[in-house]
């Protein structure tokens, strides 16, 4: 069975029955057949499609917004913010996607070349519930755009998240079949990537599950977009708004209880400002409210699953055991829910989990630097490159650190790594590979033909 719990009580929300392997081989079929019609609509009909999606998002975004809030903890100010996301991509593609797709000349020895960009076929898309919608549009917009047909596997504890978007889609009135869930849990993924007719794949997730199904994809050169895991570095520097940078830094921690893949989580701040920031930084956190999601002034819900708190808690502690400080929090509350509060780790050195691992929860790393130099070598201490920021009051200097010294794909000055529509998204080394959002994004599922005529 397929559960949802509601970690703000441990109350069973629902129970889903997974596909059989020949119902999902029928679904996997029916999308494939939608396709080849799909594929033959023109840039408009797609497009006026994706408007209308984002209008359903809307008028849907309170009710969307507690099913998250049921399904996995979030507080309902920022599921709501987040379905308005969800619509806001629905209408850049709306805007861009033919412009993106549109035919280019390129002179050679022909009569006429150019560049085409060609749907692939059925994309099967497997997400992660701490964005149980945002992850999913920022994939299906730019798919069904392309021309494309989805299949989605979500994560097991939101299925009533992906019965949700099933339904958006039916809603807007796309035709049948181009877009699907499948209930199914994650060791049924291998036979659907198996499946002839899925032409792609894009996982957002774990770096240990997106190296699990890049190793099957890859076995039948089918081609990955892996969106994994991150341990973003935010860099204060000595000359930085020490007020804003405090503010900004936890804001990035906290969002969705600090289950977010570019949140902020190792905090690197040269030895000058430290204490001062310290104190700032850790004042901030301390007036952020945890409670129940379904309460307005909620800044903190319960973390999505109690394993996943249990071990976020042990990477704590084995932490405090190798030496680090911990000012605030740091502590499992009682009852049967899935809260940790807010909590600081100070003094925190490579080696312990702090430094060296992804603590997906809303816990704070303060790790101590010498100088820029030093700052920029910590940073960059990490298996991980999805994002980074850096605090200066310099934006000459702030800019040259994150261009050209930081090793990620969103570096970011002054300001919070956030993902936005018009800008690429993705990481490098073990957080992944292939871009979402943008233009690059929509070119990732496409067919890049050469065309050339005598
Ligand atoms: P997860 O355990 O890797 O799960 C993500 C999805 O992959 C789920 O649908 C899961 O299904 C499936 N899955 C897990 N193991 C699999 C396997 N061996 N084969 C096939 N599918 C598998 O990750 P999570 O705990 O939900 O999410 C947290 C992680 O995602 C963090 O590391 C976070 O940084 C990362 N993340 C990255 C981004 C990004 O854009 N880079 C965005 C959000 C999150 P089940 O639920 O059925 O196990």
């Amino acid at each position: 069975m397929l559960l949802s719990i509601n970690p703000s009580n441990a109350k069973i929300v629902a129970k889903h029955k997974p596909y059989t392997k020949l119902y999902t081989q029928s679904i996997v079929q029916q999308v494939d057949t939608a396709w080849s019609k799909w594929r033959l609509t023109s840039h408009q009909e797609r497009s006026e499609l994706l408007l209308s999606m984002a209008k359903k998002l809307v008028d849907s975004k309170n009710k969307l917004a507690e099913l998250m809030g049921t399904e996995m903890g979030k507080p309902i100010k920022q599921g709501i913010a987040e379905i308005e996301k969800c619509a806001a991509v629905c209408e850049y593609y709306y805007q861009n996607a033919a412009g993106f797709l549109q035919e280019q000349d390129i002179k050679t020895d022909g009569s006429k070349s150019y560049v085409s960009f060609q749907p692939i076929g059925v994309v099967l898309a497997v997400m992660p519930w701490n964005f149980p919608f945002w992850q999913v549009f920022r994939f299906l917009a730019p798919a069904l755009a392309a021309g494309n047909c989805g299949l989605l596997k979500h994560a097991s504890n939101v299925m009533g998240c992906a019965l949700a978007i099933e339904d958006i889609v039916k809603q807007a009135g796309f035709p049948d079949n181009v877009f699907r869930a499948l209930l199914l849990d994650s060791a049924s993924v291998n036979d659907v990537i198996a499946n002839p007719l899925v032409k792609a794949l894009t996982l957002t997730g774990s770096t240990n599950a997106g190296k699990k199904v890049a190793e099957k994809a890859g076995s039948l050169l089918k081609k990955t977009v892996l969106e994994l895991g991150g341990s973003d570095a935010y860099i204060v520097l000595e000359d930085a708004d020490l007020e804003h940078a405090a503010e900004t830094c936890v804001n990035s921690r906290l969002i969705n209880a600090g289950q977010s893949c570019i949140a902020a989580k190792r905090f690197v701040v040269v030895e000058r400002i430290e204490k001062e920031f310290t104190r700032l930084f850790v004042e901030k956190m301390k007036a952020k409210v945890m409670g129940d999601p379904m309460v307005e002034g909620t800044d903190v819900g319960p973390m999505a699953r109690a394993d996943l708190r249990d071990e976020l808690h042990e990477q704590v502690d084995h932490s405090v055991t190798k030496g680090a400080k911990c000012l605030l929090g740091g502590y499992v509350p009682e009852g049967k829910n899935a809260f940790y509060p807010p909590t600081v780790l100070t003094n925190v050195k490579k080696g312990m989990p702090a430094y060296d691992e992804e603590l997906f929860g809303p816990v704070a790393a303060i790790i101590s630097a010498k100088d820029e130099a030093d700052a920029i070598r910590i940073a960059n201490d990490s298996v991980f490159g999805l994002g980074g920021a850096v605090f200066t009051q310099d934006k000459e200097r702030g800019e040259l650190i994150a261009a050209t010294q930081m090793e990620a794909g969103s570096c970011f000055v002054n300001g919070l790594v956030k993902s936005d529509p018009r800008l690429p998204f993705g990481g490098i080394k073990e957080s992944g590979y292939g871009r979402e959002l943008g233009m690059f994004g929509i070119h990732e599922f496409v067919n890049i033909k050469s065309v050339w005529i005598a």
